[in-house]
């Protein structure tokens, strides 16, 4: 199968649907990242059909088990080459997304993404969460927040619970083994004003990966000391 019919495919096994044009941008966007990664250091993957499984399926797993509504407001923090994110938009043009960074460069490359590929709607943001998390403008904006390979846990729902408004849900993409990282982000959950929702465990589509899916449901304000300044989440945990 070529990376076009793995990404149509294994979406519709998702329950997505992606017609011509957004199979375009997924092409457009590899060709994209593969050019760019050329220069920086993007991604590891570089098989356009290891990149439609392991970036694109990965990223749009979540609307196997979210429903997110037209419209809906999501930051991705520490998006890196755009994963979730960008993804995401192509999949939900409706989307109001935010893609946030602390690493320049990385934003660079998404500027040109998203002028290449005419999102509307795309906010690019520098900055580190624990910075961003105390600014008013972004603070409790969000109905979603989420995060792929960012830090574990108990660190990362520091860096993206204060980001959602009441209602909205942080979500977090892991690997198979998630119970020990659940274990000891209980507290961190509890103490940012969350829940936890729900784990889900899967096989990603048109592969034999293991991933999982934790989401946490805001349920209460975040208390104003949270998130602490930039490097204490890593260093200290909420325990
Ligand atoms: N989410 C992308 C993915 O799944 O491919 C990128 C993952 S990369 C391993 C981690 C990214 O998180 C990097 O781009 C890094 O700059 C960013 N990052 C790490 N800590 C951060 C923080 N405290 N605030 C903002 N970005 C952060």
């Amino acid at each position: 199968m070529s990376a076009r019919e793995i990404l149509e495919s294994g979406a519709t096994a998702l329950g997505v649907r992606l017609d011509e044009k957004q199979l375009d941008a997924f092409v457009r966007y590899t060709a994209l990242l593969l050019e760019w990664n050329a220069r920086f250091n993007l991604t590891r993957i570089t098989e356009p059909e290891e990149i439609a499984v392991k970036h694109y399926l990965d990223s749009l797993s979540l609307l196997k088990y979210v429903q997110v509504p037209p419209g809906a407001k999501m930051i991705d923090m520490g998006t890196g080459a755009g994963f979730p994110g960008i993804p995401l938009k192509i999949a939900l043009p409706g989307l109001k997304l935010t893609l946030a960074d602390s690493v320049k460069k990385r934003l660079t490359f998404l500027e040109d993404v998203v002028g290449q590929l005419e999102l509307p709607n795309v906010k690019i943001l520098h900055g580190r969460a624990e910075d961003l998390g105390q600014v008013r403008a972004f603070r409790w904006e969000y109905d979603f927040a989420v995060a792929r390979a960012v830090a574990k846990l108990n660190v990362l729902c520091e860096l993206c619970v204060p980001f959602c408004r009441t209602g909205g849900a942080f979500i977090a993409w892991k690997g198979p083994d998630v119970d020990d990282e659940l274990a000891e982000a209980s507290r961190a959950i509890s103490v940012l004003g969350g829940k936890l929702e729900s784990v889900h465990r899967f096989v990603l589509p048109n592969s034999d990966l293991q991933r999982s899916l934790i989401i946490v449901r805001k349920t209460e304000q975040t208390p104003r000391a949270y998130p602490r300044k930039a490097g204490t989440p890593e260093r200290d945990p909420i325990k």
